[in-house]
């Protein structure tokens, strides 16, 4: 049985058998059958069936997010809102799939010549439990609309929504085998990644978990993309807006209680306005309301799992232990972790190395741009940076320099089905949403007509 457990009240949420390999093999052999048929179906007719998916969204939104804010402890205004976020992206892809799709012309000497996108079959999900819609979403959608065809291992402790994602699609009409849920741990996949049936790879998680898949789909020459973690730092400068800026960046971390890729996780304050700024901020993290997710006035929920939050408590105390101080919070209670702000973070500590994947972010100073860059850079992963400054010519002249694979200027780095998403370094590569999207899992056929 795989169980999801509600991180808030420690009680069984659901739970469900684990399919055995042969219960796998038939979902592969029913996806493969459906691929066929589905491949054929013109893109209108799959955007109608995309639009019925986000009606589906809309009109069930607070029995999908109950149970997402139940299984990972996400408060209930940020579950509507992921659910309500998925919605949108059913209707973007649903509008928009035609023009990512249509052949591109390219003059040559030939006839005609050109690139026409055409799927490739069954595409395999990996995906974690932080937002255990959105994720998943974020690549069926496309891939569907791209005349694919989906099957997921979800994360171990969101198995309820996983079912519900395919009750998605099925209410909305899509054939059976469109879209498959398999409910199993995750030493199966390597064998589904060997089934010849299975032509390519989706993971989003750790960069442990995407280590292994890729080395796995590499040996059988399968395609991966992957969205991994991500230490996101928020680059906070002398001539921002201060009370912009401070929103932003209890948002940009606090937002999921932390467990986000891309939130912004190590904060970088010039040290003109370093004593104002974390005062300001200090003020502005106090003011998150904590309680049971399914109030709709908590803004602050636990951790998705004890665990989780003990690793976070390790991670706190390594900068203790090398002379950081607890500005605020630093408390746990089983999976509520206190929202906790550290100050003199320096290089050498493990928040400010690894990824912080909980609600606790550390406060550097840097004296020059040159100096905010190379800190920010100083990590091994590459997702994304916020920089606030009001000097726009000086953000122009800094984003370049930056080696991630997203820029944000005042605003906190956030993905937008009509923009490209994806890392750089561990965090991965690829890209999800947007155009790019859409064409990961696809054959980009070469056609030439003399
Ligand atoms: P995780 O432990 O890597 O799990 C992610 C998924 O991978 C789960 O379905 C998990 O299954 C599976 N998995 C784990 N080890 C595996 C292996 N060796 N082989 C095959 N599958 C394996 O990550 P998580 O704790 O759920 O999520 C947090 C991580 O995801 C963070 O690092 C975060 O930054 C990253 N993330 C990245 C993005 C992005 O877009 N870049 C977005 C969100 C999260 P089980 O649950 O059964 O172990």
């Amino acid at each position: 049985m795989i169980k999801s457990i509600n991180p808030y009240t420690q009680e069984i949420v659901f739970e469900i058998p684990e399919l055995d390999k042969k219960d796998v093999e038939m979902a592969i052999n029913r996806a493969e059958e459906q691929y066929k048929l589905w491949k054929e179906v013109s893109i209108s007719e799959r955007s109608i069936l995309m639009k019925a998916a986000g009606e589906e969204l809309r009109e069930n939104a607070q029995e999908y997010a109950q149970i997402i804010t139940q299984e990972m402890g996400k408060p209930i205004a940020q579950s509507l809102a992921e659910v309500e976020k998925c919605a949108n992206l059913c209707d973007y892809y649903a509008d928009n799939a035609s023009k990512h799709l249509a052949d591109k012309i390219i003059e040559t000497e030939a006839h005609k010549s050109y690139v026409s996108y055409e799927p490739i079959g069954i595409i395999l999900a990996i995906m974690p439990w932080n937002f255990p819609f959105w994720q998943v979403m974020r690549f069926a959608v496309p891939a569907l609309m791209a005349g694919n065809v989906g099957i997921l291992k979800h994360a171990s402790n969101v198995m309820k929504s996983a079912v519900n994602i395919e009750k998605v699609f099925e209410r909305a009409g899509f054939p059976k085998g469109c879209f498959t849920n398999l409910p199993i741990g995750s030493k199966m996949v390597e064998e589904i990644i060997k089934n010849p049936k299975v032509k390519a790879v989706t993971l989003t998680g750790s960069e442990t978990a995407g280590r292994a898949v890729a080395a796995v789909a590499g040996s059988q020459i399968k395609k991966t993309v992957l969205e991994l973690g991500g230490s996101n730092a928020l680059v906070v400068f002398a001539d921002c807006n201060l009370q912009e800026t401070v929103k932003t960046c209890v948002q940009a971390r606090f937002q999921n209680a932390g467990q986000s890729c891309i939130a912004g996780k190590r904060l970088l304050v010039e040290s003109a306005i370093a004593e104002e700024f974390t005062k300001a901020f200090l003020e502005g993290v106090k003011e998150l309301q904590p309680g049971d997710p399914l109030n709709e006035k908590t803004t602050i929920g636990t951790m998705a799992r004890i665990d989780l939050a003990e690793e976070l408590e390790k991670q706190l105390q390594d900068a203790l232990d090398k002379g950081a101080e607890v500005l605020l919070g630093g408390k746990r209670d089983k999976a509520y972790f206190q929202p906790t702000v550290v100050g003199n973070v320096t290089t050498e500590m493990s928040i400010f190395k690894e990824e912080v994947f909980g609600p606790l972010i550390g406060i550097t100073t840097f004296n020059d741009e040159e100096e905010a860059v190379e800190l920010s850079n100083k990590s091994l992963f590459g997702l994304g940076v916020t920089i606030f400054t009001e000097d726009f010519e000086k953000a122009s002249r800094l984003i370049p320099k930056f080696d991630e694979g997203a820029v944000f200027v005042n605003e906190l780095v956030k993905s937008d089905q009509r923009l490209p998403f994806g890392g750089t370094k561990n965090s991965g590569y690829g890209r999800e949403l947007s155009q790019d999207g859409i064409q990961e899992f696809v054959n980009k056929k070469t056609v030439y007509i003399n």
